[in-house]
């Protein structure tokens, strides 16, 4: 009896691990997706704002904020009134066969800058390669000044989403080429390699002014590129010059002389970088890059109480996860090396920020910030 027992007992544990799953069950991860719903914003607020700051922390999801938390201490987005959470997903392929989930920085670029949802590579064109009008572009028009601020070049697909139209995000020169011509107010980033002298020359004939380092005397009457590196920018972590809040604060400097309200995008770009590189450390040096700049635009924001910061990111990056290590160290670790469709947070402070306390789609950020600055 006691034989028969053990004979049991040893059955049953070699068959099931301690959480009850049978050993030798094939387990799938590939599970059919079901219809979702993109979630709308339906809310008015009673105050809307007059300029808007609009940080993008490119491949920033839950994981990324999370080790920034307990590995760089100080945590500068428990300072925004208000949050919510993002679904990204792109329209990309028949939902019944093909349908993407995952989308890169260009479609969920142009779905911030334009509410609208359009396929993986698109800058600021929809499903039929159609240009859309950008916020930025809608600020414009309301004559108000306008910048983007990037850490990647500046022709990369987040910043390019809000100024450019073209069906693929590779073509950077080309980016450029409409930069150059456009009425943005001012530039600051990387990707001096895309500008040839010549085209500089356009920019300068355009009322522009061009500058290498944030020391130069600017005409504050002309339109400002600032280009301080030939691709991306620096890594923090090996020493960005001129750091992003560096950049910020000569945009704003620039910007609040606007006398009917400014719009800006400013892009920590490289989070996602460090996301595609599965590294902790350079997450780390980017996180705290942002946090440095999210409390610099609150304490700005808290002298300026007419304009509205919102914080969210175009997409998750390497499935990041926060777990113990040894010695009470981190140990992060990363699902891939490519952007997930896990949800972003969103964070808002100033008129019109109550209404992102919701869970919506991305497409819904871009659409009640144009009616912002439409109205
Ligand atoms: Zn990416």
């Amino acid at each position: 009896m006691k034989y028969l027992l053990i004979l049991f007992y040893s059955i049953f544990i070699g068959c099931y691990n301690i959480y009850g799953l049978a050993l030798q069950e094939e387990k799938s991860n590939q599970i059919p997706s079901k219809e979702h719903t993109n979630y709308k914003l339906s809310d008015w607020p009673e105050e809307i704002p007059e300029s808007i700051i609009f940080i993008i922390a490119d491949g920033t999801g839950i994981g990324q904020y999370t080790l920034s938390y307990y590995a760089n201490g100080d945590f500068a987005p428990a300072r925004f009134d208000h949050i919510g959470l993002v679904a990204t997903h792109p329209n990309d392929g028949e939902c019944a066969s093909t349908c993407k989930r995952v989308t890169d920085s260009a479609a969920s670029g142009t779905a911030l800058s334009a509410g609208l949802k359009t396929y993986n590579g698109a800058i600021g064109v929809d499903k039929e390669k159609m240009p859309v009008k950008t916020m930025l572009e809608w600020a414009e028009e309301k004559d108000m000044l306008t910048g983007l601020v990037a850490t990647s070049s500046v022709t990369h697909a987040t910043p390019a989403s809000f100024a450019a139209h073209v069906d693929y995000r590779k073509k950077e020169a080309e980016i450029a080429q409409q930069y150059a011509h456009s009425d943005v107010d001012l530039i600051l980033g990387g990707g001096k390699k895309f500008w040839p002298d010549s085209l500089i020359k356009i920019f300068e004939q355009n009322n522009g002014q061009f500058i290498e380092n944030l020391e130069s005397k600017i005409n504050f009457k002309k339109k400002i590129l600032g280009l301080f590196s030939q691709d991306g920018m620096p890594k923090v972590h090996e020493g960005r010059n001129p750091s992003t809040t560096k950049m910020a604060q000569f945009a704003l400097n620039y910007l609040q002389n606007a006398s009917n309200g400014f719009f800006i995008m400013i892009e920590e770009s490289q989070v996602d970088w460090g996301g595609h590189s599965n590294s902790a450390e350079y997450i780390k040096g980017e996180m705290q890059s942002l946090n440095e700049l999210i409390h610099f635009i609150l304490d700005y924001q808290e002298e300026n109480p007419k304009t509205l910061v919102v914080l969210t990111a175009d997409h998750e990056c390497g499935g990041v996860a926060v777990h113990d290590g040894a010695d009470g160290d981190l140990d992060i670790r990363f699902t891939s090396d490519y952007h997930s469709a896990n949800f972003v947070p969103i964070f808002a402070t100033g008129p019109g920020a109550e209404v992102f306390d919701a869970f919506m789609d991305n497409t819904e950020i871009g659409r009640m910030l144009i009616e912002y600055i439409k109205n």
